[in-house]
């Protein structure tokens, strides 16, 4: 929703301040779907207020939701036709998590990921970055009667720190203890490797944690199936990386698709363990290793035994590594597979 919108309106139609608080309250953490069921404001502003804002800046146009019930997507189609995704995730604990897409389409192109093969289309506003988070609200509320929201994750369509003035919007809303009220900590950005993105991160927002899509290892791979890296090398990344420690001392989430026969043998994970010993801070970067997830791009993802050799091997170089459980295959909600269809 709007807020500058909301205080607009309330400036025209001389309404007391504290009416905004109310309204504010009942959107973004009471998680009402409609101005109707505000009980607290006459019936007239209510209905005042249903002609004059939305809500949410998209509709929704499908929702996708896996058998287990622990991953959800949905389709949104934004004022100007084009259409974003969002994923409702859950570890099975009755802690959710959203991802939000940060842009509509992506420049980046990797190789490997469903989202760049159709192109860019355009930034999101703060807000339909926000309302992602707002919708998954109102729909934890009809659907299941509670709010459990625990995460947000900007691993959605689009680099974030292309779009990093939205992008900051969104997040001081979504920390604003009048709106969204979300802990610093509980928010991550994940990037592609765009390096001034990570300083301003560092800077503006050292509390929110940072996933770096490194992937490959050396220049030359990572060229090939990530072309953002030619204007952004593993040593320009490096010198960043090296700086947000500096400024925050905080752990870094290193993320890594396994891709079987390109990015998973042995002198791979020599290369992985060299370049990321080379940081300097090995104690704060947490490697994930990540299963790919099929898209219309080919690649085959690597086995699982073949998985865990990678781990041994960076382990035995004492780097911290977890393989992560893909969730939302199914509805093809996962990592990658965001296409807006
Ligand atoms: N542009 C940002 C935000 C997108 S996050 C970034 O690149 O980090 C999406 C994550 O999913 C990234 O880590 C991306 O590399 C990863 N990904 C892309 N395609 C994938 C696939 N097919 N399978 C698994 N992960 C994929």
């Amino acid at each position: 929703m709007n807020n500058e919108q909301l205080k607009k309106i309330f400036a025209k139609n001389n309404q007391p301040a504290y009416r905004i608080t109310q309204i504010r309250r009942a959107v973004f953490q009471a998680g009402i779907s409609s101005f109707v069921e505000i009980s607290t404001i006459s019936k007239e502003l209510r209905e005042f207020l249903t002609k004059e804002l939305d809500i949410l800046s998209f509709s929704v146009k499908k929702i996708l939701v896996a058998k287990d019930g622990f991953s959800i997507k949905a389709l949104l189609e934004l004022h100007d036709g084009f259409a974003i995704e969002t994923v409702l995730l859950s570890s099975g604990i009755e802690k959710w998590s959203v991802c939000v897409s940060s842009q509509a389409g992506c420049v980046l192109n990797c190789q490997f990921c469903a989202t760049g093969k159709n192109g860019f289309r355009r930034n999101l506003l703060a807000e339909e970055i926000s309302d992602q988070v707002l919708f998954w609200r109102q729909y934890l509320k009809k659907e299941k009667g509670m709010d459990k929201i625990s995460n947000i994750v900007y691993m959605g369509m689009g680099e974030p720190f292309l779009n990093w003035t939205e992008v900051k919007k969104s997040i001081e809303d979504l920390v604003d203890k009048n709106l969204f009220a979300f802990g610093s900590r509980s928010i991550s950005i994940s990037t592609a490797g765009i390096t001034e993105g990570i300083i301003l991160l560092a800077k503006e927002f050292p509390q929110v944690n940072l996933a770096l899509s490194l992937h490959f290892a050396t220049d030359e791979k990572r060229n090939k199936y990530m072309p953002v890296n030619n204007k952004y090398s593993l040593n320009d990344l490096k010198k960043a990386l090296q700086d947000y420690f500096f400024k925050t001392n905080r752990q870094v989430f290193v993320e890594y698709i396994m891709l079987a026969g390109i990015n998973d043998g042995e002198t791979d994970a020599y290369e992985l363990a060299k370049y990321l010993k080379s940081i300097g801070k090995r104690q704060l970067l947490h490697i994930n290793l990540i299963r790919y997830n099929q898209t219309e791009r080919g690649f085959e993802a690597t086995s699982g035994n073949k998985v865990q050799i990678f781990k041994k091997y960076l382990e035995n170089n004492g780097l911290s590594v977890s393989i992560r459980k893909s969730l939302g295959q199914e509805v093809f909600g996962a990592c990658g597979q965001l296409a807006g269809k």
